[in-house]
């Protein structure tokens, strides 16, 4: 077989933009990136995203008891993190119930107590990559089903292909409850360069270098991408798949981080109309 040259494809995303979805025409409503006049209101609108991520994860069936956190990291202190308390449900989370805790765990405003367990795994990963400030991890039914087949996504679909080389598998202590303590630096490397992981025998986390509503987005696709994958293996056909330079096109242009914060921002404002607790 003849070497492929691989051809970078041509940019879409037009100058001074982010992406191809922003609007051409001036004063059309459109989500936009809010700015912060100081570090105390950019606070205040990360405890609001993080609050409608576990809103949204419990929409969507995520919960498994007091398994699962979302993190964000603080926008003034880098070493501090915010996160769902421990043994609330995610549609019981509200910004006056979140905690702060710092690398080890020790929480340092909030009343409730943190999974200590799972958040050595997220503090592992925030203190080796800078760069990631949020993340989210669930034990969720079809993501923990599909990760026990220990083997990556195919880009059986445009939204599956937004993960295409874009996502790891780990095996390191698969299965081991207390994988948590301590494989967390395992974790922590394996996320070099991706957002997501599907960690074999336990379930999908995915990080972020934007945000938390971008980190929960994938989160919620990942999940999505995992079901219909084990709805195709159920059957006997075999799929067509995104061929691969197809696939990471695709990928470039409706798998970043700022598409995964805009497609948050529909969960968004449905939250605000239907969720009218969650400043409390
Ligand atoms: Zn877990």
């Amino acid at each position: 077989m003849a070497d492929v040259i691989e051809q970078k494809p041509p940019s879409i995303v037009k100058e001074g933009k982010v992406s191809i979805y922003q609007p051409e025409q001036e004063g059309l409503i459109f989500p936009e990136m809010p700015e912060f006049a100081s570090a105390a209101a950019h606070r205040q609108h990360l405890k609001e995203r993080l609050v409608g991520a576990c809103r949204a994860f419990a929409l969507q069936g995520f919960d498994y008891g007091f398994a699962g956190h979302l993190t964000v990291r603080d926008p003034e202190d880098p070493g501090l993190y915010w996160t769902n308390p421990m043994a609330i449900h995610f549609a019981q989370v509200k910004v006056s119930n979140l905690i702060c805790a710092d690398h080890k765990g020790n929480v340092v405003e909030g009343k409730h107590a943190i999974n200590r367990a799972g958040f050595v795994l997220h503090a592992a990963v925030h203190e080796l990559h800078q760069d990631i400030v949020a993340m989210c991890h669930a034990h969720t039914v079809h993501g923990t089903a599909f990760a026990s087949l220990g083997k990556p996504l195919q880009p059986i679909s445009q939204d599956a292909a937004a993960f295409f080389e874009d996502h790891v598998v780990i095996g390191d202590e698969a299965g081991k409850v207390a994988v948590e303590v301590k494989g967390g630096n395992k974790v922590a490397h394996a996320f070099k360069g991706v957002k997501a992981a599907i960690h074999q025998n336990h379930g999908l986390l995915t990080a972020s270098r934007h945000s938390i509503d971008s980190a929960a987005f994938w989160f919620i696709a990942l999940e999505r991408c995992c079901q219909q994958q084990l709805m195709i293996e159920a059957t006997d056909a075999t799929p067509r798949l995104v061929p691969e330079d197809r696939a990471r096109y695709s990928r470039e242009h409706v798998g970043s981080d700022y598409i995964g914060w805009l497609h948050f921002q529909t969960i968004w404002n449905d939250l605000l109309a239907t969720q009218h607790d969650m400043f409390d």
